[in-house]
């Protein structure tokens, strides 16, 4: 028996591949443009969506092609309004990804890996193995889906971007651009760069790569102590990232792109919550321009990790506001579906 040859991804194929692909089956290059805004611009998930097109042409395209699309394959809502959704990948890999609702904003947190190798120790997500890169159009899908959910759920545009899902988004660098060239294009979703934020464990050598690229979305850094041998405690990526090469690539990064970052720092009892510890975050905020953002802790087991008094949080927040460093509590959002920072995994 003659197996049939496995289609091939058609959002593999550049514009100029596609091209090709239509001269050798002795149509027109043009074609390649259409088919190429039903895939991106218009996000069609099947080859019968493109109703400009021949049907001998969708047939030709249906037989050597195919557009694996994700899927929302399970959808969660909290009683704050956010949604949670597990999105399965073409071979079956679930990742999920959250729309996260305010009164200004609808702003889509992404998965860029299935799982994540980082380890950190007080994130849900580290406990499943890193499974394999998201490619970019499994990136692009799931902001497609939050979009379709902001206009359908809340009749408001999406507004924003975060790569803080699952997975370490500096660890599938190309897929992740690629993905937010499209995200940014007039031939995908044009929203402006200014309304990304890639959040990063910290990667100084990838950091330098992003300013030498000349990016121009946000940069967050997931900081949560300033202190090395803390930092090293509880995320392992310290060692050989250390907070010296940190503030380094930082530097770089700064000197080319001119704008604050923003660090995200967990308060924990008896892990960062004395002054010695919010003293080394202000002397760390003074290496380049920044905001801190103090994420509410989101428990994922029993004890080890409780979040700080308030009264630690006060002194955080008055030690960095009075040196000039904007500081913002975020509550949590989605707690109650295992949808806020750090929750994400597969629990459902
Ligand atoms: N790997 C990237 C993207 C993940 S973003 C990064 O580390 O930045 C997810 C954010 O949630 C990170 O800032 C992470 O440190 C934070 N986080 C992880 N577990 C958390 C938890 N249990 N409670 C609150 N924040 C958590």
């Amino acid at each position: 028996m003659v197996e049939a040859t496995p289609k091939r991804d058609i959002r593999k194929l550049n514009l100029d591949e596609l091209k090709e692909f239509f001269v050798q089956h002795g149509d027109k290059p043009f074609r390649a443009q259409q088919v190429y805004e039903w895939l991106w611009k218009k996000s069609a998930k099947d080859f019968t969506q493109m109703t400009n097109l021949s049907l001998q042409t969708r047939e030709l395209l249906n037989t050597h092609f195919s557009i694996n699309h994700v899927k929302v394959d399970q959808m969660q809502r909290s009683t704050d309004g956010t949604i949670k959704n597990a999105v399965k990948l073409h071979d079956g890999l679930i990742v999920e990804s959250v729309l996260i609702p305010t009164e200004k904003r609808i702003t889509a947190c992404v998965s860029s890996q299935v799982g994540c190798s980082l380890d950190c120790r007080f994130c849900a997500t580290a406990r499943l193995k890193r499974m394999r890169n998201l490619n970019p159009d499994e990136i692009y899908d799931q902001v497609v889906a939050i979009k379709e959910q902001s206009e359908m759920f809340f009749n408001r545009p999406l507004t924003n971007i975060v790569f803080m899902g699952m997975g370490e988004p500096l660890l599938n660098y190309a897929n992740v651009i690629a993905a937010i060239d499209k995200i940014t294009s007039p031939g995908g979703l044009n929203m402006a760069a200014k309304r990304l934020t890639v959040s990063t464990v910290g990667i100084a050598k990838m950091i330098i790569k992003l300013a030498d690229d000349e990016v121009k979305f946000n940069l967050a850094v997931s900081l949560h102590s300033a202190l090395n041998d803390v930092r090293s405690s509880i995320m392992p990526i310290n060692d050989t990232n250390t907070l010296e090469e940190l503030g380094d690539a930082l530097k770089y990064w700064y000197a080319k792109r001119k704008r604050k970052v923003t660090y995200e720092y967990v308060v924990w009892k008896g892990i960062n919550d004395s002054e010695e510890h919010a003293r080394a975050l202000l002397k760390f905020c003074k290496i380049i321009p920044c905001k801190v953002n103090l994420i509410e802790y989101n428990p994922i087991d029993e004890g080890e990790f409780q979040q700080a008094s308030e009264q630690s949080l006060t002194m955080y927040m008055n030690l960095l506001e009075e040196n000039g460093i904007t500081t913002r509590i975020r509550k949590s959002r989605g707690k109650d579906i295992d949808a806020a920072c750090g929750q994400l995994a597969n629990k459902s």
